[in-house]
């Protein structure tokens, strides 16, 4: 049985292919560039050899094509024919509120998903257009989407509604919904594994920390808040967005400089975070790092604004949780920075949480503690691995279908 993930945005599709209950990928690999100069499949076998190769695709339903006859290779290819492949799992980012969990796609699904692509528009189309591409390629095979959102379905009503009229949230479906769902569940799950406790009783934080980034509090294994919302736009700073900004200085700014709703968003979404502070040309915070460590005061502002963010929101969902057992950091830069992870956890120490500044900047891969012994607070690195989480996913939902 081989199950393959498909992760379609607007410019690449994603592959993750799995055999049997095998948690390593067989093969994994992206085809990138869509539709622009340079579109390249990236082919990675289980012995971890990379393939590179030129392709001519300008669509996701292409895109399918190119992978699934790089997986049927005679040579590099993971299984024998595409037959073997009995489900495909995709990550779709918004469930709305009805998709709470995975669900196999029926043309009732595919219908509300439709129907919410006003919540996503950047995203939703894509996965759809990735559903529909492997449902032509891939016919007999079960689709099962698995949503970013859904981790979050638990926050109690306090926690996601806004502060505005309810007919907003009964009528437009105005409320937060959270997003890195698919990342924040699997780390979660395997910090309570490394700690060697059952997800009951364990109050965590997990810290999500890549171009996109979000923290969600994490009581009982369950999302009871987090700080992405309606859109990934709010929370804390990020690679290009602004995180939390007070709506009316959208509004001034937008009446003042005549800026136009998708001006804003470019400059919210896009112009902001990291890359519109910093101002060194780019959102990778080892740019902006280096930047700050070579005297650059704006930088320097940046890279302060990042962590202080991050801390506040710790702070936050300390008293969201009552205390807290452990925070976790993930991503690429929760898993790749030192620095950064140093600067966050720095003055925590009234909540518990003291650093170890050894295991903090050893080099590892894997997940690790990075406290002191000292600490009554774990502080931990779990590599996140959204594939592996969306194959169980998958997993469960057929063996749910099936009845096993
Ligand atoms: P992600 O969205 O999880 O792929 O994370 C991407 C971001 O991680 C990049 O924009 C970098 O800021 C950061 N990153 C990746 N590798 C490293 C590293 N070795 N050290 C510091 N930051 C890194």
């Amino acid at each position: 049985m081989a199950i393959l993930t498909i992760n379609a945005g607007s410019s690449s599709v994603k592959f993750t292919l799995f055999l049997g209950d095998d948690d390593a990928p067989r093969a994994s690999g992206i085809v990138e560039r869509i539709g622009l100069e340079g579109t390249r499949l990236q082919y990675r076998r289980a012995d971890g050899k990379t393939i590179v190769s030129p392709v001519v695709v300008a669509d996701a339903d292409r895109a399918v094509e190119v992978i699934l006859s790089a997986l049927v290779h005679p040579e590099h290819g993971g299984i024998g024919g595409v037959r073997e492949i009995e489900a495909v799992g995709h990550r779709v980012v918004h469930g709305g509120e009805r998709l709470t969990r995975p669900v196999v796609v029926d043309a009732e699904v595919r219908a509300y998903l439709e129907s919410i692509v006003p919540l996503a528009p950047l995203h939703n189309p894509h996965h759809l257009r990735g559903i529909a591409a492997c449902e032509r390629h891939i016919p007999h095979a079960v689709q099962v989407a698995v949503f970013d959102t859904a981790f979050h379905a638990t926050l109690p009503r306090h926690a996601f509604l806004y502060g505005i009229p309810p007919a907003f949230y009964a009528e437009d479906g105005v409320r937060r919904y959270g997003f890195h769902g698919i990342s924040h569940k699997y780390v979660a799950a395997e910090a309570a594994r490394f700690l060697g406790r059952a997800p009951a009783g364990l109050r965590l934080v997990t810290c999500h920390l890549g171009n996109g980034c979000s923290l969600t509090a994490v009581r009982d294994g369950r999302s009871v808040d987090t700080s992405m919302g309606f859109t990934p736009l709010e929370g804390v700073l990020m690679g290009t967005r602004s995180g939390d900004i007070d709506p009316a200085a959208v509004l001034y700014l937008m009446e003042r400089r005549g800026f136009s709703t998708a001006a804003m968003n470019d400059l919210l979404n896009r112009q902001s975070g990291l890359l519109g502070l910093a101002g060194v040309g780019s959102n990778d915070v080892r740019d902006v790092l280096s930047a700050a460590r070579n005297g650059n005061a704006q930088a320097e502002l940046a890279v302060e604004m990042f962590c202080y963010r991050i801390r506040k929101t710790i702070g936050a969902y300390a008293a969201v949780l009552g205390g807290l057992d452990a925070v976790v950091f993930t991503a690429g830069i929760g898993e790749n920075s030192p620095e950064i992870r140093r600067r966050i956890t720095a003055g925590l120490e009234f909540l518990g949480l003291f650093l170890d500044a050894e295991r903090n900047e050893a080099a590892a891969s894997g997940p690790r503690a990075i406290h002191a012994a000292k600490s009554p607070v774990a502080l931990l690195v779990i590599p996140t691995n959204e594939e592996l989480e969306i194959v169980r996913e998958t997993r469960r939902a057929l063996a749910a279908r099936t009845g096993a």
